[in-house]
């Protein structure tokens, strides 16, 4: 077991500072031009892999250029269009309402507010965070995807375990400034070295000030059991 440092926010600015020397380039891996695309990329990578979705999103947004367009498709066209993608269906039906949504209440545009943003089918506080973050460059949250829960409880960031709960937990520790690295940082994390079933604790930067690590500890602090 490494040792933590002895706040939450000392941990915090030791992780960030070691990762961001592991990862210097990291930032989104879903690939975008548009504040448009963005939304729809983000909409479809909930419980799908970012790979997936760029694979998809290619010649689906050669195909749908505006609002308009997604509103104006059927369902039926939209979800071939997007078939690949996890939960096809109901994602057609997302993107066809956000196209409507947008069309008659922003003349077209992706809006630059969280609560403009979680009005939109498909769209809660993550999906929002992140186009706010990506599209608008307004930071107003963390973003707390599957990597960001598991690290940071492994960490002994947080106890927390819903996501909306980790966010506000994460927002009081996380220096304001690092709040959209942070996501990012602790996703490449996730998956280069800290994975779900099988973390590389012998191989990890982290391993000394982990409560986590396996060579000592005897318990995965996200989920409470052994490892
Ligand atoms: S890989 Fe192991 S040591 Fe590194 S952060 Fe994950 S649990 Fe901790």
């Amino acid at each position: 077991m490494g040792t933590p440092l002895d706040s939450r926010e000392e941990q915090v600015v030791e992780v960030l500072d070691r990762l961001y020397e592991e990862y210097p380039d990291t930032d989104i891996s879903l690939d975008f031009s548009t504040r448009l695309e963005l939304l729809v990329a983000v909409v479809l990578s909930a419980q799908c892999t970012d790979e997936r979705v760029n694979d998809v999103t290619e010649d689906l947004f050669e195909k749908y250029r505006s609002a308009e367009e997604y509103a104006d498709a059927s369902e039926e066209e939209l979800a071939e269009d997007i078939y690949g993608i996890t939960f096809h269906n109901s994602k057609a039906g997302y993107l066809k309402g956000i196209g409507e949504i947008l069309v008659a209440e922003h003349d077209g545009e992706v809006p630059d507010t969280m609560s403009a943003l979680t009005d939109l089918p498909g769209v809660g506080r993550k999906t929002a965070n992140v186009v706010l973050q990506h599209a608008h460059d307004v930071v107003e949250g963390i973003v707390v995807d599957t990597h960001v829960r598991r690290l940071s409880r492994r960490l002994g960031l947080t106890e927390e375990e819903r996501p909306e709960a980790i966010e506000t937990d994460l927002m009081g520790i996380v220096p304001e400034e690092d709040w959209r690295m942070f996501t990012h940082l602790l996703i490449s994390h996730g998956r280069a070295t800290c994975t779900a079933r099988n973390p590389d604790c012998a191989d990890c930067v982290l391993a000394d000030v982990c409560p986590s690590e396996k060579g000592d500890s005897e318990i995965d602090l996200d989920s409470g059991e052994p490892w």
